[in-house]
């Protein structure tokens, strides 16, 4: 597939794909299997594409770098499909090493803590409840909502423009 970038607004294309993170990615990849001569117009708002995935290299001290992700990055048995794209696409995956201590940042107070466990304590059994009452919340919500048309759903707007940083959802 020949990727090129254009700035000819009047270019016809037969398909144009909105949107270059990992689903209109693979929409056009799905696409250019079938039918390889499709003129495809993949339109990105950044100037990068990848979307919600961003590897970054980091200078990790003695003149050298490594890479991070800062976007996602775990793939799980829960999820054939892009395992599936992977294997196609021969990308490698390994386990996530959890061996050690882990060290977190969090809260805005940017506290920084270390665990030995696989996963972080919650820190308290409230909190535990609270995020347990959270996900009962957005399994409760999801189940309103039509996969194949979620904006049928008249909340649907107002949740769509809403951010983790909006607080009080619960
Ligand atoms: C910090 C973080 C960690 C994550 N960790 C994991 C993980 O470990 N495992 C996992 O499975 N998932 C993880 N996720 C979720 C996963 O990254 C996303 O589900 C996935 O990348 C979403 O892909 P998408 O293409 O659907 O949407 P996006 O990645 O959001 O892509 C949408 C793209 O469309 C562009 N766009 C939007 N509107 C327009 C427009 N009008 N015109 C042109 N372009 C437009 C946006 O700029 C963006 O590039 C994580 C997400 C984050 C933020």
């Amino acid at each position: 597939m020949e990727v090129r970038k254009s700035t000819n607004k009047a270019e016809e294309s037969d398909v144009i794909v909105i949107g270059c993170g990992l689903s209109g990615l693979t929409a056009a990849y799905e696409i250019f299997k079938i039918e390889p001569n499709t003129n495809l117009c993949l339109l990105e708002a950044k100037d990068r594409l990848g979307g919600r995935t961003l590897t970054h290299e980091i200078d990790i001290g003695d003149g050298q770098k490594a890479k991070f992700d800062l976007g996602g990055q775990w793939v799980a048995s829960s999820q054939p499909d892009i395992l599936e794209i992977l294997e196609e696409l021969n990308i490698e995956t390994y386990p996530q090493f959890i061996d050690g201590t882990k060290v977190m940042q969090v809260g805005h107070n940017n506290v920084i803590r270390t665990y030995q466990s696989d996963i972080p304590s919650l820190g308290s059994f409230w909190g535990v409840i609270e995020l347990q009452l959270f996900i009962w919340k957005a399994e409760r919500l999801a189940k309103q909502i039509s996969i194949e048309d979620p904006y049928s759903w008249d909340q649907a707007q107002e949740y769509d423009a809403m951010t983790m940083d909006h607080g009080n959802v619960c």
